[in-house]
């Protein structure tokens, strides 16, 4: 599994930026921006983040699926 990095959310691509210093949060703002501006020039896609979720850089990027409910 490649560590660190911001992969590509459009679909089928598998570009990913990597972030030069894991502990410097400018350099994983700046693969972030990056990434972002691939996603935007490449794909046309403009990723919607539905919070703020910079404090955490190293959560997972998958969102919780709902409980099924019975
Ligand atoms: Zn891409």
């Amino acid at each position: 599994m490649r560590s660190g990095g911001f992969p590509c959310r459009f679909g089928g691509c598998d570009e990913c930026f990597t972030v030069s210093d894991q502990t410097s949060m400018p350099a994983l703002l700046a693969a972030s921006a990056l990434r972002s501006q691939h996603e935007v020039s490449v794909h046309g896609y403009t990723h919607v983040q539905l919070e703020e979720n910079r404090r955490s850089p190293y959560a997972p990027a998958q969102s919780k699926r709902p409980a099924p409910a019975r």
